[in-house]
């Protein structure tokens, strides 16, 4: 392992903190020296309530403990040994994405109304609890809901295909928030650190990422804010995915592009700030009956490519 390995060094071996402070830090996630190198002293004593000045050292204990520089290549490719990967139901899916959902990664799925992305969510909350033999990885899930289209009963119905899992169980390990405003959808991924911990989360959803920032930042002029706050939120998710070996799986909305007079005028809201974040991009549209097709359109070693999957009573299949 490198020596500026992320899970190495726990709060406790840092100056400054003493059980109280440790006690605020765990409380709001910050269990790992990484968690606080990569912060602001601003925004950790806006968490905790920890004063500036002392989060400023600890900040600089934790950084000089990192040793934050740069590493080689070998260190990076040990690193990436460690994700891992899970089926999405479908194995065309599957095969367009190298094998599935990965950890260390932010998937996004965007599309029309009825193109499937919400389906998928569903699914993955349930293929990432599956034995490792069956293509999953024994992890429980974490689902952010903002549209308020989330439905245990569909969870049931999906588990019906998995007589391995025992569905009380499996429903056991989703773990549901309600996102009632942008606001609140980037607390709850603010507070998400230690509950990733105790309860093995392998996969935070979040459906949708964006409808909250379109219904509240409306017109012009507000763009730049709305930008900026969405870029804090997929950055955390991005921090999550990283620190903790996770997969994340973020649902997006589309809009017309203008100027768009010949072929497909679709684009994906949100602009750079989730098309930059986004390791792969997959574009869902609707073929016949329950069949949907997924373009993968953006993803850093993997070539575009189509999958054909449905949309059946058990969920995303072939
Ligand atoms: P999106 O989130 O992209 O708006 P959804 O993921 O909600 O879309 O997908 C909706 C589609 O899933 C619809 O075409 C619907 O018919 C299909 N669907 C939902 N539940 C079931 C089910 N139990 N059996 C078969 N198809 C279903
Ligand atoms: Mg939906």
């Amino acid at each position: 392992m490198a020596s500026n390995s992320l899970e190495e060094i726990k709060i406790e071996d840092l100056k400054g903190v003493g059980p109280a402070i440790a006690e605020k830090l765990r409380e709001n996630g910050l269990v790992t020296a990484n968690a606080i190198a990569v912060r602001s002293p601003k925004e950790i004593s806006g968490l905790t309530g920890i004063g500036e000045t002392v989060i400023q050292k600890i900040i600089v204990d934790a950084r000089s403990k990192l040793n934050i520089g740069f590493e080689t290549a070998n260190e990076i490719l040990e690193k990436r040994q460690n994700i891992i990967r899970f089926t999405t139901g479908s194995k065309s899916l599957d095969d367009i994405l190298n094998g599935g959902i990965e950890t260390r990664a932010i998937f996004e799925a965007f599309g029309e109304f009825r193109t499937g992305k919400t389906q998928i969510g569903h699914q993955l909350c349930i293929t990432v609890q599956l034995p490792k033999e069956e293509g999953g990885i024994e992890g429980s899930a974490c689902y952010i809901d903002s549209e308020g289209t989330f439905r245990p009963e569909r969870l049931l119905q999906i588990l019906e295909r998995y007589p391995q899992l025992d569905p009380k169980k499996a429903l056991d390990n989703i773990f549901y928030c309600r996102a009632y405003n942008s606001d609140h959808q980037l607390l709850i991924v603010d507070k998400l650190g230690p509950m990733i911990e105790e309860k093995n989360v392998k996969l935070v959803v979040v459906d949708s990422i964006i409808s909250h920032f379109r219904s509240e930042y409306i017109g012009r002029g507000t763009l730049s804010d709305r930008q900026q706050k969405l870029n804090r939120f997929i950055h955390k998710l991005l921090q999550l995915s990283e620190a903790h070996n996770l997969a994340v799986y973020i649902t997006n909305q589309v809009q017309s592009s203008p100027g768009v007079f010949f072929g497909d005028p679709t684009i994906p809201t949100g602009g750079n700030v989730i098309a930059h974040a986004s390791t792969y991009r997959l574009y869902l549209r609707k073929s016949k009956a329950n069949k949907r097709v997924a373009k993968l359109i953006d993803s850093p070693c993997l070539p575009e490519a189509e999958a054909v999957f449905s949309i059946t009573e058990h969920g995303i299949e072939d």
